[in-house]
């Protein structure tokens, strides 16, 4: 199993790929994510949504029509495939609509969305089952987490998405949405900060 990345647009999104013995999964493919997919896939399977954010989802439709996979996103970020604030991007379809911890599996491998709402109403960092791999979207960031003042932001979920992975005990490595590789323990060190800041704000 190997993850390749690559920054998309002029949010540098990450779009990752999961290459499997199976096939391919993409996570976020964001703007112009369709070449960087084409170029390293050779049996796409899925594509899974860390959340509805425009620069997420932008490449969704092209790749769905090119490669005619299923799209998994949680429930609470499905309007945002559709938002008419968010402008540009061509509009796309879940194929499945994921539950809070839900576990899914495609093709023998499992992926767990775990449920941190917040940054956005349905934000999940999606866990790689048996890896130690979370794709945290823009929940949590190397050394920073997602903004919470966005339209359908909301500061007091964020406070107890806080508080819960805060709690985690086990160990992750994380991809984020934006910016570089990182693991939970690092992070889970900074998090009273935010959490007093962020308080301090609400
Ligand atoms: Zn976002
Ligand atoms: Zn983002």
């Amino acid at each position: 199993m190997q993850i390749i990345k690559q920054a998309c647009g002029e949010y540098e999104t990450n779009c990752y790929i999961i290459q499997t013995n199976k096939g391919e999964f993409i996570i976020d493919p964001g703007v112009d994510a369709l070449h960087f997919v084409k170029k390293h896939v050779k049996k796409p399977l899925a594509i899974l949504n860390t959340h509805g954010h425009f620069d997420h989802i932008w490449d969704n439709a092209k790749l769905k029509n090119e490669f005619n996979i299923a799209l998994y996103i949680h429930k609470n970020d499905e309007f945002m495939l559709t938002d008419p604030f968010n402008k540009g991007f061509i509009h796309s379809k879940a194929d499945f609509l994921v539950e809070s911890e839900d576990e899914i599996e495609i093709c023998g491998i499992n992926f767990k969305f775990h449920f941190f709402p917040g940054h956005t109403p349905g934000c999940c960092m999606i866990e790689l089952v048996g890896e130690n791999i979370m794709f945290s979207g823009d929940f949590l960031f190397k050394r920073s987490i997602g903004r919470w003042d966005f339209p359908y932001s909301n500061a007091d979920l964020m406070k107890k998405s806080l508080e819960k992975i805060s709690l985690y005990k086990q160990n992750y490595r994380l991809y984020p949405g934006h910016g570089e590789e990182t693991n939970l323990k690092e992070e889970q060190i900074h998090l009273p900060s935010w959490l007093q800041y962020l308080k301090g704000q609400i």
